[in-house]
């Protein structure tokens, strides 16, 4: 176990490839826990509840917000809801684990106000038009969804200089290695 436990993290456009880059970085460093967002948007295919999401109705989900339960929460592609719940996170920076997010701008800025020391990765495709392919490729989203979330990608993208780090997701071997390298870094 490492001594100096962090905060972690991991934004990026949808389809940047963030999930596939976060679970290869999970199996490459040990005593990393990745927390498990609420959501209100529906599961896709081959998401599981509890891994990829906890999936919530709005009405559950504001519940949470009221009892002040998330560490962080946003409303993202104005349209649904995801938020970082705090128990989980709390319980693994208190066992001594470093602790990745994978979330939204708006939610890394609430988290590195209450959380200062936190690491802040933004991970970007090397055009607008290969996350444009991506999307599509996926098969998930309609085509207005598509184009909304270019649109909050191009809102995002203006975040940059907020962020400590920032990770070119071009050929994914050298993605991950250079995550768990940072990890590793700050972790020393
Ligand atoms: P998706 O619907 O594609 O899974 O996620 C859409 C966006 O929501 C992504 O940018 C993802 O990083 C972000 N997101 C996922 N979980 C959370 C969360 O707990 N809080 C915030 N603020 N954003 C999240």
């Amino acid at each position: 176990m490492s001594d100096i436990n962090k905060l972690f993290i991991v934004s990026g456009p949808s389809g940047v490839g963030k999930g596939t880059l976060v679970r290869q970085v999970l199996a490459r460093v040990p005593d990393l826990y990745l927390s498990v967002s609420m959501t209100t948007r529906q599961p896709r295919e081959g998401e599981i509840a509890g891994v990829n999401y906890n999936f919530a109705t709005e009405e559950d989900f504001k519940k949470f917000i009221e009892d002040d339960s998330f560490l962080e929460w946003a409303r993202v592609h104005n349209k649904y809801y995801y938020g970082t719940p705090f128990k989980p996170v709390q319980n693994a920076l208190k066992q001594g684990q470093s602790v990745i997010l994978e979330i939204d701008v708006q939610g890394a800025m609430q988290v590195k106000e209450r959380v200062p020391k936190s690491v802040l990765i933004f991970v970007v495709p090397p055009s607008i038009e290969v996350l444009r392919e991506r999307l599509r490729e996926r098969k998930t989203e309609s085509e207005e969804d598509i184009e909304s979330r270019l649109r909050t990608a191009a809102y995002e993208l203006d975040h940059l200089k907020k962020y400590d780090y920032v990770v070119v997701n071009d050929i994914l071997e050298n993605a991950v290695e250079e995550l768990v390298g940072i990890i590793k870094k700050e972790t020393a």
